[in-house]
Parts: C-alpha cells; structure tokens; sequence
C-alpha cells in the first residue's frame, strides 16, 4: 500500500497528460495507463520512408505569448523553445471556372477582398468582418479558468465583467450557424465558398469569426515538428515532474469499492490501487464498459443515446516527390461532378501541404493531406473490422483513390509523384484511440447542442465518489487547449476536495 499511488490516471492524450502534470504539480503522486505505445492520443503524427504525416494540429489556440490559452501549454512545458508558423491566409476556396475565395486572417484585408468579389454584399461582409475584430478581443478560456463548482460570486461577478462588453456579439453570433448567416449573401459564390473555409458548414458564426481572429492574433499556430513532437513536449513534461506513465496497458475495469473508485484492473488482468481515477479516454467505454453501465443519469443516458453529432474525419495523407511550397497551404476546390465517397456525394475536395514545416519532408518533396468529415456507419458497413490494425489504412481503401483522381485535375502529374499513400478512417481513430465512432472531436458543437455546452457535461457520476472524467467527451466540441483545461480543473477541484492551494509552475 505504500507504493500505492493518489492518483491512477487512464489514457496518455493530452487531457490524461495535462490532468498529470498539474496533479504532480500539486504534489500528488499519479501513474497513466496508456492502450498504445506512445503519447498523444489523437494528437498524433506518423512516419512513412521519409515523410511526417500529422494527424492532428491545423492551428493550436494558445500559440501566441501573452495570449488566451498560452499560460496554459506554458504550464506544460508544450510552447517553450517550439516555434510556430503562423499563415496570412487560412485557405483559398476555388470554384471550378478560377474564382477564388481568400480567407485572409486580418478582417481588414479580408472585408477589401470579400468587397471586390461582391460589393453588393457589402452589409453581410462588414457585419461579418466586424465580427473577427470583435473576437480578437475575446478570450475564450474565460469560460474554462475554474471549475463551475468552485466559482463563488467574485468569480462569477468577474466573469460577467469580463462578458459584458461582449454581450451583443455573442447574442448575434452564438447561435447563428454559419449557413443560416450566408443565406444573406447575393453572390451565390460566396454563399457556397464561405461556409467551406470553417469545414462544419452549421457551425456557429461565432466559432469561425475566433478562429480568424485568433490567427490574426497569432494565437492559432502550426507547431513546428508536427503533433507527436508536441505531445511528446508534455509526456516529457509529466516525466519530469515525476509522474510515471505504462504503455500498452490498457484498462479493462475500474475496480469500485462502497461507492468509491479505488483502482483500475487491466486488460493483462494485473491490478493497481489507488486513491482516486481519473479516465481520460473514451466517454462511452468508461461509462458502459470500464463502469458496467452501473453510474449514470437521464443526461448522461441521453448523451450517449446515440442522437448526439459526432465528429468523424477521413485523411488521406501523400508523400509527393515533388515541390509544393509555391501553392496556397490550404486549399478548397469546389466541384462541378460531385464526387461519391463513404456514400455521400461530396461537392469539394480540401488540400492542404506542409511545405511550411521543411522537417515533415525530404528536400524538394511535400506532404499533401485531404481532410474531410466522413460517418463512422459507412466504414463499419463496408469494412468492418476487415482493415489492418496500425494506424494506417493503406491503399486498400478505393475512396482515397478516387479523390487522387479527382486532384489529379488541379495537380497535373500528382499521381505519378506519389511516393506514399495514409489512409486513416474513423475505423482508424476508433482503434488506435478507442474513442466512440472514432470521433476526433468528441461531439459536435452546433445550434443544436450548444445549449448541452452551456449546461456543462458530467465531469463526476452520480453514487460513485473519488472518480473523476476529462477531455473531448466532458467538454463539447473538444479541442486541444479545452481537454488540456479540463485536466487542469479536475486537478483544481481534488485539490479542493482536499483543502490544497491549487498550485502551477512554469518549467524554464
Ligand atoms: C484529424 C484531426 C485534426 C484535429 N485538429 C485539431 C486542431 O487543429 N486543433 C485542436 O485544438 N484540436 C484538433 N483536433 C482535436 C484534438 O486532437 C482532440 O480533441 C484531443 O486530442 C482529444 O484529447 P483527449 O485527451 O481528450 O482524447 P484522446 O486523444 O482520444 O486520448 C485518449 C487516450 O486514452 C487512451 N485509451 C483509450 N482507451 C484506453 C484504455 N482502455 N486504457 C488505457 N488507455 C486508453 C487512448 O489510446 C488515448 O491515448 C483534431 C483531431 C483530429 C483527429
């Protein structure tokens, strides 16, 4: 029992990454549980003769010093000595005669080219722009510095401040899915490329005007070295605030006793106890499996009752033996033919290359990758559990072959200098993670379930004590900075429990 440590913590992403760090930070003594051989979770990135394929970051809130969410990946030791690239435009869509949507970061240069592509449109447009310069402002990690439960009324009367001056905007714009907005636009080409650029068409406006005013900011970055290098940055961290990570272990049970978490056993049958456990992975397996099924309530049953969006994607990363660094990094081609994939006819095809980043890469040669949201239920039909199980598809998947053929018209010659094909699917993501449906985002935040978002996600269950929940499924919508805070709250709140001074260090 001596050895028994405070806190067992089940999953290596980074919501089980951060939750351990700032627990070791605050003096407990933790151990994780990781399924794979490697941290990260879904903040990933793998090698193919010579060629880095990421599978994760497009942009990292918090990538900016001095900005919203930068203290925090500071904490974790993830920004320190890492450079970011930070791009003027976020992506090009093109229509298939040429015509061209910029989505330039700053609102200024943005509004003036909107403006010249339909001056008709001018009062959209500058209602539109106004927005991103309002959400340069805006602090989104307001919402995220305490856990609710310990926020008293200073807190609360500071949060209100703070809102305030927002008030307006986050009433016009909180709710107001992107499509809907765009339904204002005469040009018909703006109607249709908008939405593209923010790729969840029915997002809120609001979520799409912070992501350009965050990158205008500078605060929404590409991390030099790819995902893993930077997930690696925390695993680091954690290991060197004495924390103790097992690989390829994965949790089979959480071991309950009087109500009360006290360990977990795994998949090897081997068991270890502790004081408290904290699960950092899949929502559904730990309530179903890991729990029984035994700890629920109607909102958690409701949660999981199948009716919730859930965030899957399709990415076919190539290694190309040519040089891509003169394109636009990020482009949306909008097709005539729609093309059939996963059973969806798709009007357009997103590129992007990493030329930006010449590590990811053997000189004069590029990585291009697709990216396009997908559903879990036609792989599972198709494929079941058919595919090879690492992280890589292959070139089984006829899918990926018929969008190199359709890119094969905006990219003369691209098949011919393919050197690697990646193919992952929500399959894929399903059984390197174990998340539900092979979600990369847990839940989709939209109109329909912000106001889940506002009433907040179980973070503990009810009749079992000294258990705690973290990352994309505690927090709608996911995303890195968010499930790194979620792990940060939980730690504030055992802290608490236990009458500690919630503590953080910076490491030099
Ligand atoms: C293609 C893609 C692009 C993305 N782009 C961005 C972006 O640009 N910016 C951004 O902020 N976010 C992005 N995200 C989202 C972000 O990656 C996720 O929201 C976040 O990484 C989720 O972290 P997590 O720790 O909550 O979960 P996970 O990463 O899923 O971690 C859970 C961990 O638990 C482990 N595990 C599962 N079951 C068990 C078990 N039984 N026992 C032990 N361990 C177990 C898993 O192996 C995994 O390591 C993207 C995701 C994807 C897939």
């Amino acid at each position: 029992m001596a050895n028994q440590p405070d806190i067992l913590i089940i999953g290596a992403g980074i919501a089980g990454l951060a939750a351990g760090c700032y627990a070791q930070m605050n003096g407990y003594r933790t151990q994780i549980f990781e399924l794979n051989a490697l941290p990260g979770g879904l903040c990933t990135a793998w090698q193919r003769q010579g060629y880095t394929f990421d599978g994760c970051i497009h942009y990292l809130f918090g990538s900016g010093p001095g900005q919203p969410f930068h203290s925090l990946w500071q904490e974790l030791g993830a920004v320190q000595n890492r450079q970011f690239i930070n791009h003027e435009e976020f992506m090009r869509v093109v229509e298939p005669g040429g015509k061209t949507l910029i989505a330039y970061c700053n609102p200024d240069r943005l509004e003036q080219h909107l403006l010249s592509l339909s001056a008709a449109d001018s009062q959209p447009i500058k209602a539109f722009c106004d927005g991103v310069r309002t959400f340069k402002n805006f602090d989104l990690s307001l919402f995220q510095q305490k856990p609710k439960a310990l926020m008293g009324p200073g807190d609360w009367a500071g949060l209100v401040k703070r809102l305030l001056p927002f008030a307006r905007s986050l009433g016009k714009w909180g709710m107001l899915p992107l499509t809907e907005f765009v339904s204002q636009f005469q040009d018909p080409f703006l109607r249709r490329a908008l939405p593209q650029v923010f790729a969840l068409p029915d997002l809120p406006s609001m979520v799409a005007m912070t992501l350009l005013a965050y990158l205008d900011n500078g605060n929404a970055g590409f991390p030099l070295g790819a995902s893993l290098d930077f997930a690696r940055a925390i695993e680091h961290r954690y290991r060197s605030l004495g924390g103790e990570i097992h690989y390829s272990s994965p949790v089979e049970q959480i071991l309950v006793e009087n109500g009360q978490a006290v360990g977990v056993r795994l998949d090897s049958g081997a068991e270890q106890l502790a004081q408290r456990v904290i699960s950092a992975c899949d929502g559904r397996s730990t309530l179903f499996k890991m729990l029984g099924g035994q700890y629920l309530n109607r909102q958690i049953q409701e949660l999981y009752d199948g009716h919730m969006p859930i965030y899957s994607q399709l990415q076919v990363s190539l290694g190309l033996n040519r040089d891509c660094s003169d394109q636009p990094p990020w482009v949306t081609y909008l097709l005539d033919e729609p093309v059939a994939i996963a059973d969806i006819p798709r009007c357009e095809i997103s590129v992007n290359h990493y030329c930006f980043d010449p590590s990811l890469a053997p000189p004069g040669k590029s990585v291009m990758m697709i990216l396009m949201t997908t559903t879990y239920d036609y792989w599972h039909r198709t494929y079941g559990s058919s595919l090879a199980g690492s992280l890589d598809d292959g070139e089984v998947i006829q899918e990926a072959h018929r969008l190199i053929d359709r890119l094969e018209l905006f990219y003369p010659g691209l098949k011919a200098d393919i050197e690697q094909i990646s193919v992952t699917t929500p399959l894929t993501y399903e059984r390197h993670t174990g998340n539900w449906q092979g979600s990369s985002n847990g839940w989709v935040l939209n109109k329909d379930t912000l106001p889940q978002m506002v009433k907040g996600l179980p973070k503990t269950l009810p009749g079992l004590r000294r258990f705690y929940m973290v990352g994309q499924w505690t927090e709608l919508g996911g995303g890195l900075p968010i499930v790194a805070m979620s792990g940060r709250n939980t730690v504030q709140q055992i802290c608490h429990e236990d009458r500690r001074r919630f503590q953080v260090s910076i490491p030099n």
